[in-house]
């Protein structure tokens, strides 16, 4: 695999997704955790129900449990009192009810609920406007959740709602993926980390700070390497030991083309690295493969240098890729269609992503670019709340034209 940028057309992004996702293989590793600690965790197997949910027939409403039948008699005597949590478990004959709330086990004998609204209550007993069917108002014992039903499936990766479900049929806990550990650094002599002075055409590192939290999000175990200078032997030692220590490995910086030529030979002597020029804007530049040492690899990952180009890289190749690699199923970027309000200049040739600011009126989107979109500017990524994608073949939009648009939620 290997992709000379002089001399081959830029890759799509649909072409680096697809050598990215031949090049994945998710990790195999798991571990059990307690149910509270599932959070965010990856499921290694189904979760598998052992149980019926609900455990019994139950009251779908509060009224007053009894036999329905179109025959019945309209004037019931009551004859006792179920809650949640405490039965009824005396008989109920054909002219008998019971009291019930909600949630109620169902007396043996009952198989309908009148809610308390639709009866007279005349003393100690209740009468009926009309017959009430079998089943009215009766939740079926294993009606959500049959004994052997698949609760949660392998590869999710796991939200609030599934640890209440897992809880709701009696789990202790998970069998997961073991944590993704994914290395990161920065790469530049310009580069100058938080309480380090800022000499002359120095900057300061803002990616790390921002694919940290990025990885984060994921769930990810994050290994920081810091900031490396443009040496090879410091580059190389850096790798090897990122090699040693994760899974995957993302750095940000010394891969344009008219980067330092000793990254590319120190990556292409570590394992198999290409470089890309990617059609897609920002973020062109980008290197890609895996680096091997002592028999451990690590998928490499060596985007832009450019802050607002390393999160749209991360977005549009780097998150899924982790994703896989981490064992869970994608959940692609949620995405929303918009009216564009202005016009905005495309070449076709390339997918374009422009930082946009959406808004919802009268349950229509509507989406903006923000102001200037120099892939240096990382302040643009705060002010958007979404990714206007432009696809590879379009040209330019039009004002009043609907386009994709990825919402950020919390993302950026
Ligand atoms: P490079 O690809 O290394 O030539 O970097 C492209 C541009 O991104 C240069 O202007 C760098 O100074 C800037 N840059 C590279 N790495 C970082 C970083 N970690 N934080 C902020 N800016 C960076
Ligand atoms: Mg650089």
């Amino acid at each position: 695999m290997s992709i000379d940028a002089k001399a081959h057309p830029p890759l799509t992004l649909a072409g680096a997704r697809r050598a990215i996702d031949a090049a994945i293989e998710p990790i195999a590793a798991t571990e059990r955790v307690a149910l509270g600690e599932g959070l965010d965790r990856v499921l290694a197997t189904d979760l598998v129900s052992s149980v019926a949910v609900p455990a019994h027939d139950n009251a779908a409403m509060d009224g007053y449990a009894l036999r329905g039948d179109p025959a019945s008699p309209r004037r019931l005597r009551i004859t006792g009192l179920a809650r949640a949590g405490a039965p009824w478990r005396g008989p109920v004959a054909a002219d008998e009810c019971v009291r019930i709330f909600t949630g109620a086990v169902m007396p043996a004998d009952c198989d309908a609920v009148v809610a308390q609204e639709d009866v007279v209550v005349d003393g100690d007993h209740v009468v009926l406007a009309a017959p009430i069917r079998i089943g009215i108002n009766r939740r079926l014992a294993g009606e959500d959740l049959s004994p052997g039903a698949v609760v949660l499936p392998a590869g999710r990766r796991l939200g609030p709602s599934d640890l209440g479900l897992a809880a709701s049929v009696g789990e202790d806990g998970f069998t997961v993926f073991r944590r993704l550990r994914v290395a990161v650094f920065s790469t530049g002599d310009e580069l100058r980390d938080i309480g380090q002075a800022l000499d002359a055409g120095s900057i300061r590192d803002s990616n790390r700070y921002t694919l940290i939290a990025m990885l984060a999000r994921l769930g990810i175990d994050v290994v920081d390497l810091g900031i490396v200078a443009d040496d090879p032997d410091t580059l190389e030692a850096t790798l090897l030991r990122a090699c040693g220590e994760a899974d995957a490995i993302v750095t940000s910086g010394g891969v344009s083309a008219g980067g330092a030529d000793y990254t590319r030979e120190v990556m292409h002597r570590l394992g198999g690295v290409s470089f890309w020029k990617l059609a897609v804007k920002p973020g062109r530049p980008m290197a890609f493969g895996r680096i091997t040492s002592r028999g451990r690899s690590a998928l490499l990952f060596g985007l832009p240098g450019n802050p607002v180009a390393v999160m749209v890289v991360f977005y549009a190749l780097v998150r899924e890729a982790l994703q896989k690699l981490m064992g869970a199923t994608v959940e692609p970027m949620s995405s929303i269609t918009a009216r564009c309000d202005v016009a905005i200049a495309k070449a076709a040739g390339r997918t374009e992503f422009v930082r946009g600011v959406a808004t919802r009126q009268d349950g229509i989107w509507r989406v903006r670019p923000t102001g200037d979109q120099g892939s240096g500017i990382l302040r643009s990524m705060s002010e958007a709340n979404c990714l206007i994608v432009l696809a590879h073949d379009r040209g330019p939009v039009a004002a009043g034209e609907t386009i994709e648009a990825w919402p950020f939620q919390g993302l950026a």
